[in-house]
């Protein structure tokens, strides 16, 4: 959980709140899912109503998918190398400026 742990610190830093509730569909069954995470005094999160991921976006599962695999899969999104400045780099982590470019750009080919 370590990204996640991170991101739901940064929230609860951020929000200055006690518990956060995300509702959202369930990766897996795609049923309606709240998942509550509280955070303590001694800043310890309780997580309950199933499970969250943070990756590149939140995931939740609900109590039943959870319990049948305790792992996320097929989630990640497609890596989409391209040309930047004289080198290749996966698109996501290019910046804003350069992503813009890379929308307008037209792939051709070269006739030999
Ligand atoms: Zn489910």
């Amino acid at each position: 959980m370590g990204r996640t742990k991170e991101f739901l610190e940064e929230l609860f830093a951020r929000e200055k709140v006690r518990e956060i509730e995300f509702r959202g569909r369930c990766h897996d069954c795609g049923r309606e899912v709240s998942i509550v995470i509280h955070l303590d005094e001694e800043g310890t999160l309780t997580v309950s109503g199933g499970a969250l991921w943070y990756t590149f976006k939140v995931f939740a599962k609900c109590e039943a998918c959870f319990e049948k695999s305790p792992v996320l899969t097929d989630f990640q999104p497609c890596e989409v190398y391209s040309r930047i400045v004289g080198y290749m780099r996966p698109v996501h982590q290019w910046n804003l400026g350069k992503k813009e470019e890379w929308q307008v750009r037209v792939p051709f080919s070269i006739k030999s």
